[in-house]
Parts: structure tokens; sequence; C-alpha cells
């Protein structure tokens, strides 16, 4: 096929049916049959079913050559740096890479992409990387999807890794998945846990499925690279060694790495979020038994005395009570604070999936059999409403403030 995508203009009859199941609007029937614009077309596959004439053919992409699996080598971390601070996530996904990296006799190679961020490479070196392949340019001064993914395909292709791990946020998510589709081969979303299958060599990929009611271990057999992402507070980092050498390779970057069809305006913070919940110590999140947007301000209240971080379950985000940045759980934030103090919060499972690792769990709730008490350190059976400001004041008193 000269296209990915192609309709037949003998077996297409014009009907129009594929038009409205096409989600990006890329069918047109400008003459007597349907046409396809490839610019916008995702080849999702959503038009081939509806077309009763069997006219819209996909190219199926092949698996790769079982031969040339084997010339896939080394575990790659996909650095997440923001204005030359890298974040705590990046170590994470080192210290597992590192892991993965002693167990399959490979070396484990950061990719740092940004501007003037050379500096950075020794701290990658001495969170466990072995070597840094260093994409540096005021063009990736600011994180953009197209620069980062395309100087992050042609090291792929150029160099060919066994592994490429990302960080689960916003930036992570979006290079894997690009760089996944251009290179046909299979990502893992959200991954929990890695390992490396001793038999075959893979990269187990464990991540929560069906709602979070099932661990499933995805591998990805056919296809090379494999990819997985991670969220932050899941992974351990190594203790950094100073005393670490490694290799710094300076990617030598061509125009069209560095083509974008966005720039980048301005960096307006959220207004009203002053803590990041993934790095916050101490948490006070509210649910549902908050019973309404305004008693927030009674779990701001507490926070501001224990210098903690505001978050929230899902069941207070959907009703608008608060912001979704502030959300904890499987669809929102995983935190992994010192201290949670879950006000009204059921603890459902996908809420658990998102907060379980903290290291002391506070529940309140009025309901002695509700599922939060089977995970919490500490469970306090009684209305929030009247629990909360009485903690405020104790706190106040106690911590003078
Ligand atoms: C695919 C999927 C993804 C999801 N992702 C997430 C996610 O990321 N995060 C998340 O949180 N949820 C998520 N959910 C929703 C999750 O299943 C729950 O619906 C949600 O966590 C419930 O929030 P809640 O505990 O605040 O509310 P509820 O389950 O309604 O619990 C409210 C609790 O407050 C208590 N209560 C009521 N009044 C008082 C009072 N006066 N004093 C003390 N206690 C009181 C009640 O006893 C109850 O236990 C997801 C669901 C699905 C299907």
């Amino acid at each position: 096929m000269e296209n990915p995508i192609e309709i037949s203009s003998e077996a297409c009859v014009g009907c129009g049916q594929c038009i409205p199941a096409c989600p990006f609007d890329a069918i047109d029937m400008p003459e007597a049959t349907a046409q396809i614009d490839l610019t916008k077309c995702t080849l999702c596959g959503a038009c081939v079913p509806t077309c009763a004439f069997d006219a819209i053919s996909i190219e199926e992409k092949a698996a790769a050559d079982p031969n040339e699996l084997g010339q896939y080598q080394n575990i790659w971390v996909m650095v997440e740096q923001h204005g030359g601070t890298i974040e705590p996530v990046t170590y994470e996904l080192l210290g597992e890479g590192r892991k993965l990296a002693d167990q399959r006799g490979m070396k484990l190679c950061a990719v740092l992409a940004g501007h003037q961020v050379e500096a950075l490479s020794q701290d990658l070196i001495a969170h466990g990387a072995d070597m840094v392949y260093l994409a540096d340019h005021p063009e990736l001064e600011s994180f953009r999807d197209e620069p980062y993914t395309k100087v992050l395909i042609r090291l792929i292709e150029t160099h060919k890794p066994e592994v490429v791990l990302f960080a689960a946020t916003a930036a992570g998510r979006s290079v894997g998945s690009r760089a996944a589709v251009k290179i046909n081969t299979g990502l893992t979303a959200d991954c929990t846990g890695l390992a490396i299958d001793p038999a075959t060599g893979n990269l187990l990929q464990t991540r929560p499925a069906f709602g979070g009611n099932i661990m499933a271990v995805i591998e990805c057999p056919a296809h090379r690279p494999q990819m997985a992402s991670v969220r932050p507070n899941v992974m351990t980092p190594t203790e950094p060694d100073s005393a670490r050498q490694g290799e710094v390779i300076t990617i030598d970057l061509q125009p069209e790495d560095l083509a974008s069809r966005t720039k980048r305006l301005a960096f307006v913070p959220e207004a009203g979020s002053t803590v990041n919940i993934t790095e916050a110590n101490i948490l006070i999140s509210g649910g549902r038994g908050i019973q309404k947007p305004d008693n927030f301000a009674m779990i701001q209240e507490l926070a501001e005395v224990l210098q903690a971080g505001v978050a929230a379950s899902r069941a207070a985000v959907d009703a608008n009570w608060i912001a979704y940045s502030h959300q904890v759980g499987q669809t929102g934030k995983t935190v992994c604070p010192k201290l949670y103090i879950a006000c009204g919060i059921s603890g459902q499972i996908q809420h658990l999936a998102g907060m379980a690792s903290a290291e002391v769990i506070v529940a309140i709730n009025k309901d002695p059999d509700a599922p939060i008490f089977d995970i919490a350190t500490y469970g306090i059976v009684g209305d929030v409403l009247e629990i909360v400001p009485a903690l405020t004041t104790e706190c106040k008193k106690l911590l003078k403030r």
C-alpha cells in the first residue's frame, strides 16, 4: 500500500457511512468516493468496520524480525527536567532502570534534553546512569511534545535501546506515546512494577487493570524497544554516588529534529495551587464526606497549621469542589507522604491505588466499616466536620502556630 490507510475507489460507493465514524474529521466526500486527509488521520481504524463494502483498508504493521531483536541493547530513561531542575521521578526511574540493566548485563543510559543542561549529566551518572545522551539546544529549553519526541525517536533509531522508561507525567506520557506509535512498538502506561523474565529476557510490566481489581503483567515480546511509563512516587531512587563515572554523548541536532507546530508563549502557574501534592510530606485529603466545597476551607486550615498540601478524592474533584491537580488515585496522582489524613474518604480501591504507600495514614470517617480503616494506621470514627476543626485547634496549640 502506498499510504498506511486507503479507500478503494472501485469498492467505495460513496454512501458516506464512514464520515461520521471518524473522530478526527479526517474523511470527506469531495466527489463520488470518500477521501482521507492523512494530516488528520491517526490510523485509529474506527472507520474500517463502518464500511459495508470493505473499501477501507489499513496496513498492518509487521512485528520486528525476531533475528533483529538481539540488536537492541541497554536500558534507557527519558529524563524529566524543567528549568534545569531534574524532577524526582527521574531518580526513581534511574533506580529501577539500574536494577534492570544489572539483571540484563547492559548499560543504563539517560536521555537528557533541554538548554544549558549539560551540568545535570553528572547528577544523572551519580544516580546510576552509565551514559547520558545530551540534546542541548535553545529550542529545547522548555518542554514541547514534538521536538522532544523527534530527538528521542532519532536516538532510538540510531542506538536501538532494549527498554525505554518514561515518567507517567504530562510530558512523559506525551513523548512516550508519540514515540511508541512512530516506531511501531508497545507502551505500558502507569506501571507499578518492572522485572525481567529470566527465561526470555523480556520486560515484565505490571500495572493495575479493570479498575484496579487485578494486576496485569504485560509483555512486548515481538517489538523493540519495550516501553513503559511509571508514575512519580512508585519506585525507589538509588542513593547518589558522586564518585560514579560515566560517559556524556552530545547529540548533533538537525533542524528537522527541532521543528514544531507549537511555541511556548508563557508559563502560567495554576491559580490557588501552592503545593505539589506528589512532593508534600504531609497531605490532608478531603472526600465526599466533607459534604460541600466550602468545607475545603477547614481542610486548608489544618493543612496550613501542619504545613501540608491539600489533596482530594475523585468524588470531591468530580463535584467541582477542588481542582483535578489535587486528585489522588488511579486517575489522579500517586502520592507517598509521611502522613496522609483522609477526611470523609471511603477508601475505594481506585483511591487507595494513589496513597496506600503513605508512611502513616490517619482516617476520619463516621462509618466504622469504611474500607479506609483497613489500611489506616490510626482511625477516628466520627463526624469529620467536628474532628478536623478540633484537630486544627490542638495542633495550633502544640505547634504554637
Ligand atoms: C476507572 C476509575 C478510576 C477512578 N479513579 C479514582 C481516583 O483516581 N481517585 C479517587 O479518589 N477515586 C477514583 N475513582 C472513584 C472511586 O471508585 C470512588 O468513587 C471515590 O474514591 C469515592 O470518593 P469518596 O471516598 O470521597 O466518596 P464516597 O465513596 O462517597 O465516601 C464518602 C465517605 O465519607 C464518609 N462520610 C460521610 N459524611 C461524613 C461525615 N460527616 N464525617 C465523616 N465521614 C463522613 C462516608 O461514610 C463515606 O465513607 C475511580 C473510579 C473508577 C471507576
